[in-house]
């Protein structure tokens, strides 16, 4: 068998323009339109590319976007006193701040700041709990994204056996969830699961979101399973010419694709989702603290 490549590029572009439609038809409804504010601490060369990215992004679907870079010394109680600005600031729908963040600032403070109502990554403890306890919830961009492809891959995810390679609060137990709320049976693996292959084997939907580049090897893939790859690692390619590198993702895909029947490429597969999903969160934020209808993208 040779598995059918997910496209991510273009499920994400296709989710981008439904939310572009839908921010232009609430434009047109009530005069007003998201608000997504990123916050970059350091000049950190990936994140600047991030935030760039998300800026471009944002303005094409319509909404206003807002950044604001601060130096990398910036102390942590500048960053809260901007993060509270923030939360007070009716035009602003939703807040990221770019990970990770200078030493000096606690990531976790950060988290707790940002009002869960403009918690756009989702990271936020309350909307961590609300997600467990299947209430409406801002969602983690990758694993939403991610779910998504299972969902315009398979259709109707009921009953499948999910499993799930990481446990981060970032990736692996929000994907977990939310297959969980899609009626799989769901197992999350980690570094001490007993017979990692064997537990892998068992999946319909396979998620590996390890950050170990192509750990997860053909025979540990059931025939036909769906493989949906988190992953994004950067390796040697010497073969390109000295020096040279390129990505992979946490699956060996050129083998995993004899055995699979789906399966997402890294990149172009889980990446381009990300931003889709986060402009999506933007859009259900800015509903949500409005009291509009939240549309269906
Ligand atoms: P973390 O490092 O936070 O988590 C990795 C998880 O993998 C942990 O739960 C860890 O287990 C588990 N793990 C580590 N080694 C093994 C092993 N040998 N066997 C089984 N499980 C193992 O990473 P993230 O969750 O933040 O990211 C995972 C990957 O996804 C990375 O490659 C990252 O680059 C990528 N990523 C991609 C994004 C995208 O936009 N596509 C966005 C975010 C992340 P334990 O808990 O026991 O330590």
């Amino acid at each position: 068998m040779t598995a059918q490549k997910i496209d991510g590029k273009a499920i994400a572009a296709a989710l981008r323009g439904r939310i572009g439609a839908a921010v232009q038809d609430l434009q047109n409804r009530h005069r007003k339109m998201p608000g997504l504010a990123v916050v970059l601490v350091g000049e950190d060369a990936a994140s600047q590319v991030y935030v760039k990215n998300k800026g471009v992004a944002t303005k094409e679907a319509g909404m206003t976007s807002l950044e604001f870079r601060l130096p990398a010394d910036t102390p942590e109680e500048v960053l809260l006193g901007k993060l509270r600005e923030l939360n007070a600031d009716p035009a602003v729908n939703g807040i990221l701040v770019q990970f990770p963040v200078p030493a000096q600032i606690s990531q976790q403070v950060v988290i707790d700041t940002i009002d869960a109502a403009k918690d756009v990554d989702g990271l936020n403890p309350a909307n961590a709990g609300r997600l467990v306890s299947g209430l409406d919830a801002l969602t983690p961009c990758t694993p939403l994204g991610s779910v998504i492809l299972a969902k315009e891959t398979l259709g109707d995810l009921t009953g499948k056996h999910a499993v799930v390679i990481g446990r981060s609060n970032l990736v692996g137990k929000p994907v977990a969830q939310l297959l969980l709320r899609e009626n799989c049976t769901v197992t999350t693996a980690h570094s001490r699961t007993s017979d990692l292959p064997a537990v892998c084997r068992q999946a319909d939907i396979l998620v590996a979101a390890v950050g170990i580049p192509e750990m997860v090897k053909a025979d540990w893939v059931k025939p036909g399973a769906c493989v949906i790859d988190v992953g994004i690692n950067r390796i040697d390619a010497p073969e390109k010419g000295r020096g040279k590198t390129r990505l992979v993702g946490d699956v060996a895909y050129d083998d995993a694709a004899e055995v699979a029947a789906h399966i997402t490429p890294v990149p172009g597969g889980v990446g381009p989702m990300t931003i889709a999903c986060l402009l999506r969160n933007t859009l259900t934020a800015f509903c949500r603290q409005n009291g509009f209808e939240e549309p269906e993208v």
